[in-house]
């Protein structure tokens, strides 16, 4: 699995203050992707060690969010698992392109999952009408965390 790029991000999880991993090689082939340069095998390695290194390199962070990654979802689960070993502080979210049943086996190792492909006419995640959705995950199950995604600053 490789990354293109990072950036620290406000919105894409709510409340939290989230290094934003992009994973390259994406497999999910929408129509229209807004990000087509993913869909390329390019970047570098994402393992455990560069993994650690981009955390510590952002200290600050308070959530770590793999942006794709469905050509191998064990892998993201692996790499969950070890932010939550060994930054223990650390949230993490997975922004997967597919749906609930690619990402249920991923689950316990996340607190936030973002499920759905992304399609044109209904638009992202920050659109009313959008099919997408987004979860906090807790120990009681999953909660609906979609609409905070579309308050309007008034
Ligand atoms: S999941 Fe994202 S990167 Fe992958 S094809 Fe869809 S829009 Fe493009």
């Amino acid at each position: 699995m490789k990354y293109v790029d990072t950036k620290v991000v406000f919105r894409e999880v709510p409340d939290e203050i989230t290094l934003a991993i992009n994973i390259s090689g994406c497999p999910v082939n929408c129509p229209g992707c807004h990000s087509s340069y993913l869909t390329q095998d390019i970047g570098e390695i994402l393992d455990e060690s560069s993994l650690n290194g981009l955390i510590t390199a952002n200290p600050g962070i308070t959530c770590v969010s793999f942006m794709g990654g469905d050509a191998d979802p064990a892998y993201i689960r692996s790499l969950a698992l070890y932010v939550r070993r060994q930054h223990q502080k650390i949230k993490t979210c997975w922004y997967s392109g597919r749906n609930m049943e690619n990402a249920r086996p991923v689950l316990d190792a996340l607190d936030f999952i973002k499920v759905g492909p992304f399609v044109e006419e209904l638009g992202p995640l920050d659109c009313s009408t959008t099919n997408q959705r987004f979860y906090r995950v807790t120990e009681h199950g999953l909660v609906d965390w979609t609409d905070r995604f579309w308050k309007t600053i008034l």
